[in-house]
Order: C-alpha cells, then sequence, then structure tokens
C-alpha cells in the first residue's frame, strides 16, 4: 500500500470530489484586508496547491461592517469585491485544488467601537461592549451571509466555511455564555441556534446544492457558560439538517485559560471529541488543532475518527506537505512546531503572518529562490538556525557550500529548546535540517572551530556563530552556587531543590519549566493539569488536578513591574506560560538588585530598599546573551574589512535575537548571493 494512503484517499462529496483528505484551514495572513495585497495572497495559495493540498479555506471575510474583526477588515459585500477574489480562486484552480472563503462575524471579538452580539456582554479579552442586536440587524445579517456566499460563488470558490466556533458571533449566539436574550433567538438550544440555521438556510437557498458549505462548530468551548455534548449533537444535526456538506471542529474559545494550539498542546490533542461527533453525523467530519505531521494524519483518518484533516499552520510552514508525504519522504516535511512566533503572534499584532521556520510563508512574491547564475564557494561558520537555513538555501541555489560547527552537532539553541518539556516539537526543525543539508549537498564539517585562515580561499563567508550567555557582574558570581542556563539546559548540572533564576525573559521562563515539568507529551496528562473534560459534561472544563512542584523557584529581574512576569516574549502563549508557573507556585520578584551570592545564597535588594537572602542551592543566569564575534574582521571604527564576510543572526545582533530574525537573515542572505 502507497506510504499515507489514508490521508491520501480522494473524498466524494456528491457533486465533486477533493482529491486527498488534507485541508488548509483558515488562517489570518492580513493579506485579505487590503485589496492591493490580493496577488500576494493568490500566490501563497496557488503554492499550496501546488503542493497538493485538497481544499483551502481563507481567512475571515465579513459580511459586513459591524461583522470586522478589526477596521477596514477583509470584507465581500459588493460586485467590485468578486475581482480580487478571483485572483485567488484562479491561483488554487491552477493547480487542481479547491477553495472555500470563510465568513466570519466577529462579534464581540470585534476590535472596534461599533461591535454587536447577541447580548450586550462585553469580552474578557477586548475592551469594546458590544450592543446587542435587534431584530432587524438580526435579519439583516443573514441576508448579509446570504448575499457574500453568492458572491464568493461569483467570485470562483468552490463554497464557504462559516465560521461558527472559536468565540465568534455565531457561537456568542449559541451559547448561554453570551446569549442572554428572552426572545426566539435566546434561551433553549432551538432558539439559541436559531441563527446559525437561518444563516445556513439562507445560504443554501441563494448558492444552490453544488456549492461546498462547511460549518464549524465549537465542539468543546472550555469557558464557562459554554455548551454541554448533548446541545453540541443537537446543534450539529440541526446543522446538518439545514444543508451543510462538510462540518469543522471548533476547540475553545479565544478567551479560554486552556491553551489550544501552543507547543506544550500535546499533538491531535482534540481528535477523541471530532471521533464522538462523527458517529452523531452523515456528512463528512473534519478534524483541526495541533495536527503537524502525515503520520497522524493518516492515522486519524484510518482509525475513522474524521473524513479530513485541517492544517493552517503547518501547511504555512511547508506548503509542499502533501507532495512530500505523497512522495515518501516525510522526513523532508518542514514541521510546524506550533510556536505561533512567526503567525499567529504577529497577526495579533497587526502585522502580516508568516512562518517562524518557513520565511517565504506570506512572502512568495518577495523572497525567492532562483539558480545561481554562477556558483560559488561559500562558507558558513555556524550550525544554528541562521547558519543551517543561509547554507541549505544557497546550496539549493547552486553554491558550493561548506557548513562549519565548533560543536558536535547542527541545531544550535535549538537544542536547548527542545529540552524544555512541552517544546519537544523544536527536535523536528532540527530534522528538517538534517534532511535538508544531506538533500542540497552541504558539507558539513563538525567539531571544527574555524580559523580566518581557512576561510581565505571561499568567495563568500557567513559568519552565524550566534550567541554566548551573558554574565552578569556582581561578587560571587563564580561561586559554585552559580551556574549558567546552557549547563542546565545540556545536563551538565545537577540542579537542587531550591532556586533563584535570573532574567525572566524567554529562557528564563523555559528554565522554570525545565526544572518543574517532566517531558510527558500524552493527552490525558496535559488534561488533567489544564481541566479539559473531552466527555464535555457541561461546557468541557472541569477541575484541573493541583500540580506537584519538584522544586521552590524564585525568578528574578532587574526592571520594575511584576505582573508581566513569566509570560516569556509569546504575545499569543504568553499567558500560557504564566499559568504553568503559576501552577507550579513559582515566586516572582521585580526591581531586584543582585549584591552577592556566597554560601548563604543570592543576597539581593529589592525595590531599592529591602535586603533579603534568598537561601538557595543553586542561582541559575538566564540573563540574556552577548553576540560571538571573534571571526569578523573589523577596522577601528566597526566595519567588516572584507567584502566577502555576511553577519547574520546572534552573532549579528544578541539582542531581541529570535529564531524567527535568525532563519528569515539567513534565507534572505542566501536568496542574494
Ligand atoms: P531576554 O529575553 O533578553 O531576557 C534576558 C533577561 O535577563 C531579562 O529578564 C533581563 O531582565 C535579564 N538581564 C539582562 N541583562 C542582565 C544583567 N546584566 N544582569 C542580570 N540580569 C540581566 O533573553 P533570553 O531570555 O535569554 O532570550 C533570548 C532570546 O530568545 C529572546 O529574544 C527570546 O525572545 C528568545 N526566546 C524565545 C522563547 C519563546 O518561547 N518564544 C524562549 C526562549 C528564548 P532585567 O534586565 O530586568 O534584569
Ligand atoms: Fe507553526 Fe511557528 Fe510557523 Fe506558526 S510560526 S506556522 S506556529 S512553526
Amino acid at each position: 500500500m502507497t506510504a499515507f494512503s489514508n490521508m491520501l484517499a480522494p473524498l466524494d462529496l456528491g457533486f465533486t470530489t477533493l482529491r486527498n483528505r488534507i485541508v488548509m484551514g483558515s488562517m489570518h495572513t492580513g493579506l485579505e484586508d487590503r485589496f492591493w495585497n490580493y496577488g500576494k495572497l493568490a500566490a501563497y495559495f496557488g503554492e499550496r496547491a501546488k503542493g497538493g493540498t485538497a481544499l483551502m479555506i481563507t481567512g475571515g471575510i465579513a459580511m459586513n461592517r459591524q461583522g470586522w474583526l478589526l477596521p477596514a477588515a477583509g470584507t465581500m459585500n459588493t460586485y467590485g469585491d468578486i475581482i480580487n477574489h478571483r485572483r485567488v480562486t484562479s491561483a488554487v484552480h491552477e493547480h487542481d485544488g479547491k477553495i472555500l472563503m470563510q465568513v466570519l462575524h466577529a462579534g464581540r471579538y470585534a476590535y472596534h467601537p461599533f461591535s454587536v452580539s447577541s447580548s450586550s456582554v462585553k469580552s474578557p479579552i477586548n475592551p469594546f461592549k458590544p450592543k446587542a442586536m435587534s431584530e432587524k440587524l438580526i435579519l439583516q445579517t443573514i441576508k448579509d451571509y446570504a448575499h457574500t456566499a453568492r458572491l464568493a460563488q461569483l467570485a470562483g470558490y468552490d463554497g464557504i466555511e462559516i465560521m461558527g466556533s472559536e468565540g465568534y458571533l455565531l457561537n456568542q449566539f449559541i451559547c448561554s455564555r453570551v446569549n442572554q436574550r428572552t426572545d426566539r433567538w435566546g434561551g433553549s438550544v432551538e432558539n439559541r441556534m436559531r441563527l446559525p440555521l437561518e444563516i445556513v438556510k439562507a445560504v443554501r437557498e441563494k448558492v444552490g446544492p453544488n456549492f461546498i458549505l462547511c460549518y464549524r462548530l465549537s465542539l468543546i468551548d472550555m469557558v464557562p457558560g459554554g455548551n454541554t455534548w448533548e446541545e453540541v449533537v443537537t446543534i450539529a444535526k440541526a446543522l446538518e439538517a439545514a444543508g451543510i456538506n462538510i462540518l469543522n471542529t471548533g476547540i475553545g474559545w479565544h478567551e479560554a485559560r486552556v491553551p489550544t494550539i501552543a507547543t506544550q498542546v500535546p499533538r491531535a490533542a482534540f481528535r477523541s471529541v471530532t471521533a464522538r461527533i462523527k458517529k452523531e453525523l452523515k456528512i463528512p467530519v473534519m478534524a483541526s488543532n495541533r495536527i503537524n505531521t502525515p503520520e497522524m494524519c493518516d492515522d486519524i483518518v484510518a482509525s475513522g475518527d474524521a473524513d479530513l484533516i485541517s492544517m493552517a499552520r503547518p501547511l504555512l510552514a511547508d506548503p509542499d506537505f502533501v507532495n512530500k508525504a505523497a512522495a515518501g519522504q516525510p522526513e523532508a516535511i518542514n514541521t510546524c512546531i506550533a510556536c505561533n512566533q512567526g503567525c499567529l503572534d504577529l497577526t495579533f499584532s497587526n502585522q502580516r503572518a508568516t512562518c517562524l521556520v518557513n520565511p517565504r510563508a506570506g512572502y512568495e512574491t518577495e523572497l525567492v529562490y532562483v539558480k545561481a547564475r554562477k556558483s560559488k564557494k561559500v562558507a558558513v561558520v555556524g550550525g544554528g538556525m541562521a547558519g543551517l537555513t543561509a547554507a541549505t538555501v544557497a546550496a539549493d541555489r547552486g553554491h558550493e557550500v561548506t557548513l562549519f560547527e565548533a560543536a558536535a552537532d547542527i541545531g544550535g539553541q535549538f537544542n536547548m529548546a527542545a529540552a524544555v518539556p512541552g517544546k519537544e516539537e523544536f527536535q523536528e526543525t532540527i530534522r528538517y535540517y538534517r534532511n535538508e543539508v544531506a538533500r542540497t549537498g552541504v558539507q558539513v564539517k563538525l567539531n571544527s572551530k574555524v580559523t580566518a585562515e581557512q576561510l581565505a580561499g571561499f568567495d563568500e563567508v557567513v559568519i552565524a556563530t550566534g550567541v554566548k550567555p551573558r554574565t552578569p557582574r556582581f561578587p560571587g558570581v563564580d561561586h559554585p552556587k552559580v551556574l549558567n542556563y546552557p549547563q542546565v539546559l545540556r545536563g551538565e548540572a545537577e540542579v537542587g531543590q531550591r532556586v533563584a533564576v535570573i532574567g525572566s525573559g524567554g529562557i528564563g521562563v523555559d528554565m522554570c519549566a525545565y526544572l518543574l515539568e517532566e517531558h510527558n507529551q500524552s493527552v490525558e496528562h496535559w488534561a488533567k493539569y489544564w481541566g479539559v473534560d473531552f466527555e464535555v459534561q457541561e461546557n468541557g472544563l472541569k477541575a484541573p488536578e493541583r500540580r506537584f512542584a519538584q522544586r521552590e523557584i524564585t525568578m528574578l529581574q532587574r526592571k520594575p513591574g511584576q505582573k508581566k512576569m513569566g509570560a516569556g516574549p509569546g504575545k499569543t502563549t504568553g499567558w500560557a506560560h504564566k499559568a504553568l508557573l503559576g501552577q507550579f507556585g513559582v515566586k516572582m520578584m521585580a526591581e531586584v538588585e543582585y549584591l552577592k551570592v556566597d554560601d548563604l545564597g543570592l543576597h539581593i535588594r529589592v525595590g531599592g530598599t529591602e535586603e533579603h537572602i534568598l537561601d538557595v542551592d543553586h542561582v541559575i543566569l538566564c540573563a540574556g546573551q552577548e553576540s560571538v564575534t571573534d571571526l569578523i574582521p573589523r577596522d577601528a571604527e566597526g566595519k567588516i574589512t572584507d567584502r566577502r564576510y555576511h553577519v547574520i543572526g546572534g552573532a549579528k545582533l544578541a539582542g531581541e535575537l529570535d529564531a524567527r530574525r535568525a532563519i528569515r537573515e539567513g534565507a534572505e542572505l542566501a536568496a542574494s548571493l
């Protein structure tokens, strides 16, 4: 049997057939909001269709002004809007893919003052209080959905997805959490589901039978006032009867205090809820959330848990996911590590989404790798993320590349990241580069601390030597109690029970997780501590079990502002890091001055006045990094004196170093050599 034959099997929807089971789920890129970006959006989807994805779903497009997620968000409500969207649908159809337009009404998640909802109940994650929709506005909104669906059909879409989950408007009607109405749109489940049902009926009437209607239904709300499983089943069956073709799985409201897609969520954690709803329905059902490998996709389809697999971020990370799986080369896939740093963190900062491990995502027309006109001898010094990207892209373009790495293996800082419980996925990126290095023919020289003389014969020299940990200056910093983070994360030091962590950046937070958590990617383990009830007896939540902290940790920083400590840098994941440290009872101290370390422990002054001694076994330095620049030939003013030299990643700038910048710099440089 061919590899991954289950996920690669076509799916007959009656009037149309999907070529396999892989769907690119909706993901807001920011490109859909401005008409001048539709060429870029077309290239983005076109590449994924070319890569074998059967069906794609656009980012959310509103049907009217109240439905906008942000001011002037992408809207489809005039015939003029069709022109831009045709560019997208043509690009997908050119490669035999199919595409749905997602119709999204943000409801009370709308970040603008004219937001509306079922009732005037403010969301905890949005400063704007919505107005309760009048009967007239509800009826108009139903018409708007139908009109938008018809325009999507005229624009060449194969169907639409109605966004009814993650806490957006239709979810706000369906759940009593927000819906406090006493008219025919509120109260009983029959009344609460009236709006989505009326929308489905109105859309179906407008577009006819041969147009895919997918509905994303929240199967597990994970917020107080969410639906019970009985209610979810009632709604799903009613949607099926009203004429939808596919039911997509929605997981948790955006305001839920359970992470649903972050890297610490085990793979396919929610497949069981999809499997349960599938048993209740006749139409195809789609699984989603934290599914990122062809092995997992195939297993879900084979076991009958779902008919289709929705993956958004994994297809951002690798547009050729399906073709590589079909070619029997899953090891060649650039796996999404669920970090959110290149995609959702940017989307939620109003920037264009891309991908940490694939800087071409969203930039398909701008970051282009073309064959080099002349093959050059290129030396890359450093086998971390920046160096690996530069080396493999340059070699792929036809250059003769030698990569020098001082350590015994490639991967740099990612080796340490992968050691942190909940960050096991980072190992996948190292596996991907191992494969890329072999595929592109990069010559790797490990354990090679290269000298300037050895670099003399190369046409281009890429310095990607990265960073070394910063050692703060205070008395006793060389005391045996003091360790730096690489010593700990590489397992080179035994760490005691009472620990002070100096620094509260990403690495300080990771250090706490490393010292407190165990590596356990089982769904049961994760669900127990986050209080997830897959049975959905009430709303998908149950009392979480208390964590047992095997260490007493105090995390410190010099800056004032304790409130934000423990979140790390992730905009969309910071709250979950903070919650985890809270579960383990990590103490936070801000505005700290480090006085000294001696046998008694860490002596500190807090807030400029109070002096304390933290009686700890170890003080772990997570105080940021400094660039490793030894090999860079510079003049007295700091200018590089040899034009063959290029500096990227941490070696260029240690502050604000992150893997996203390192990989992007490596790719951009290699594209230009
Ligand atoms: P960082 O984010 O710059 O944090 C450094 C910490 O050390 C700060 O809390 C800082 O706080 C403290 N510090 C700086 N200089 C100090 C000094 N001289 N003495 C004592 N304390 C000092 O650096 P990082 O935590 O090492 O992370 C490095 C990069 O990797 C960051 O860009 C980060 O975004 C990225 N990263 C990301 C993740 C992730 O999950 N997304 C995880 C790990 C790392 P005070 O100055 O207030 O003391
Ligand atoms: Fe996945 Fe991170 Fe890329 Fe987003 S940025 S698609 S989470 S690897």
